[in-house]
């Protein structure tokens, strides 16, 4: 029977594909009886779910390609050891003949116990195992609960062949870290649905930024859905249709290929200049995640990058909590990306960790902190701790000794701040000129305007920068006060407040009078509705996902930069939110 859901459309477009039902955290192990007529039958459901670990793990080892490093298949031996562990399984089988319990919660106590015994151990090598033993704990209690199987694989190898499976399917799921999406990358997955996370949580950016169909917030997703349904993602109403009847099916697939030959049509804009029909120059740039996202964005478009997120390069290396990346790694990856730019300028931001971008493995955030987007994240962080910050400095330093990198500092909020930075960054020149290394004496610094605070003294940070570049994800965040990846509060993103719309302008203003150009890299510059306001108001550099370049460039083209600032002006003076949405959806209507 075919049914529809409810949720947050957060990366536009449709697609159609079978659920893959996806547990990102083990449900809850119950205790149940059983009667002693059912013991064997408890035994058999036990060994039958450990024989089928062991054939994942099986599969795993002879699908994986040959030149895969063997430090990253070890793993798969030393589970498959386990598996065959006399000390957990004899345990686990006496367990349940004694108690007269389920299989789950027999194998449960007895790996309790044993993890009770690693945890009294101090040699560090040990206590590494004692992953292991939870993850092999963690397969068998998958295999029991019948539950789709568990992706550490996915998390070790990266293996596009491994993760083949997921080719083509609709992957939902309670949330995803920045991790999870980015492996999922490999996949070539159809879309996804997450039953919590708001629109301006990292996984939507980046389901955004792969061209992805998503949608979130869509409570309960997992009860409503079964694996291997056949599900239709509307990524631009928010609406999951279960089930769909050939009817609806064949509208989906007619719009698919619609908005294909659409899309089609954008590349003729590709390499082209982003000029307005009156002649302005505007500078259009994209936003990467990792090194390799260049080969993304040069497929729509022979341009620089405005941000780099260089979150996922900590995150991607941290499997403990005190393994970053070395300067000299970090180095190898920003000059990688440099490279691939062709002369292209590369503005690296500095890490923004903590709030919806945070490592695996933290040891930063207790479970105290109630308000992580308010806590130790982005500058704060690095300020706190010197020893993180200072080789991703040098790192950024040493590659703008090879070509046009820059540094953008994210989260300021006051000079104070500013300057601190500033001092570890001549700092670091001092160091890198001792070691008489190549860098750029006169790197180009600039700083992120997202926190109201900074766009009101926007002046006086400009006074002291290169740049400027508003990231309005955590400015609209911090502004009207609601929390960027909880869908229950994600209404209140509205990027037409007019709140909002004076800062932006104030940052604009700031960088005018102080000679200084100022981008934006936030959502709201990928955003087609706010384009034609923006270049009125006096934005000319932006920064905005691969995937919505060549749109974005098709606006500017197509707009007359005179008229577009008279019509700005006039949005600009009103006050109610309502009539600013109506006004500037009458001015797209009119220009487009
Ligand atoms: C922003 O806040 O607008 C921004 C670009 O940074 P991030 O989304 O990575 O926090
Ligand atoms: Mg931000």
């Amino acid at each position: 029977m075919s049914s529809t859901l409810q949720g947050i459309g957060v990366s536009k477009g449709i697609c159609i594909g079978q659920a893959y039902v996806y547990y990102r955290e083990l449900p809850e192990v119950l205790e149940y009886s059983i009667s002693k007529y059912d013991i064997d039958k408890e035994v058999k459901r036990f060994e039958d779910a450990r024989a089928r670990a062991q054939q994942q793990l099986e599969n795993v080892k002879n699908i994986i390609s040959s030149d895969t490093p063997h430090d990253i298949t070890l793993f798969i031996d030393t589970h498959l050891l386990m598996l065959d562990d006399p000390v957990l399984f004899e345990d686990t089988v006496s367990h349940i003949r004694a108690r007269l319990c389920n299989a789950e919660w027999a194998l449960q106590a007895q790996v309790d116990r044993i993890l009770s015994v690693f945890d009294e151990m101090d040699d560090p090598y040990l206590k590494t195992r004692k992953d292991d033993i939870i993850h092999v704990t963690e397969r068998i209690q998958r295999c029991l609960m019948n539950e789709p199987e568990l992706n550490h694989e996915h998390e070790k190898l990266e293996s596009g062949k491994f993760g083949a499976h997921l080719k083509g399917r609709i992957i939902v799921t309670d949330d995803l870290t920045p991790a999870d999406t980015l492996l999922m990358q490999h996949q070539k997955i159809a879309g996804f649905i997450t039953e919590y996370g708001g629109p301006l949580s990292h996984t939507a950016i980046l389901a955004r930024n792969l061209g992805i169909p998503a949608i979130v917030g869509v409570h309960n997703a997992k009860r409503f859905i079964q694996a291997n349904e056949l599900l239709i993602l509307d990524g631009n109403t928010g609406e999951i249709h279960i089930n769909p009847a050939k009817k609806e099916l064949s509208l989906s697939k007619s719009l698919i290929r619609d908005e294909r030959q659409r899309r089609k049509n954008l590349f003729d804009l590709k390499n082209k200049p982003a000029q307005t029909t009156d002649g302005l120059k505007i500078n259009l740039y994209g936003n990467i995640d990792r090194a390799e996202d260049v080969r993304t964005l040069r497929q729509y478009d022979h341009t620089g990058v405005g941000l780099y997120r260089t979150e996922m390069l900590f995150i991607d290396h941290n499997d403990s909590p005190s393994d970053l990346p070395s300067e000299e790694k970090q180095f190898e990856t920003y000059r990688r990306a440099l490279r691939s730019l062709k002369g292209h300028p590369l503005t690296i931001r500095t890490t923004d960790l903590g709030a919806d971008k945070e490592l695996v493995n933290t040891t930063q955030h207790g479970p105290l902190v109630h308000n992580p987007a308010l806590g130790l994240r982005a500058i704060r962080r690095c300020l706190k701790d010197p020893s993180i910050f200072l080789p991703q400095i040098k790192a950024i330093l040493r590659t703008a000794g090879y070509g046009p990198a820059c540094m953008m500092i994210p989260m300021i909020s006051c000079v104070s701040e500013l300057d601190q930075t500033l001092e570890l960054i001549e700092q670091s020149k001092v160091e890198l000129k001792a070691r008489r290394v190549r860098f750029d004496q006169h790197i180009k610094i600039g700083a992120m305007i997202e926190v109201p605070a900074a766009a009101l003294a926007a002046d006086s940070l400009a006074s002291k920068l290169d740049f400027l570049s508003i990231g309005t994800n955590d400015l609209i965040q911090y502004t009207l006060a609601f929390d960027r990846i909880d869908d229950e509060v994600s209404y209140l993103y509205n990027p037409l407040n007019p709140a909002v719309l004076k800062l932006i302008q104030m940052t604009l203003n700031a960088g005018e009078s102080q000679g200084i150009p100022v981008s934006m890299c936030g959502e709201m510059a990928s955003d087609t509705q706010y384009t034609r306001l923006l270049l009125g108001m006096g934005l000319q550099y932006f920064s905005v996902q691969a995937n919505s370049l060549l749109e974005i460039k098709r606006i500017i083209n197509r707009s007359e930069i005179a008229q577009l600032r008279k019509q700005s002006e006039i949005i600009m003076s009103l006050s109610d939110p309502q009539e600013i949405i109506q006004a500037v959806d009458e001015m797209n209507r009119r220009f487009s």
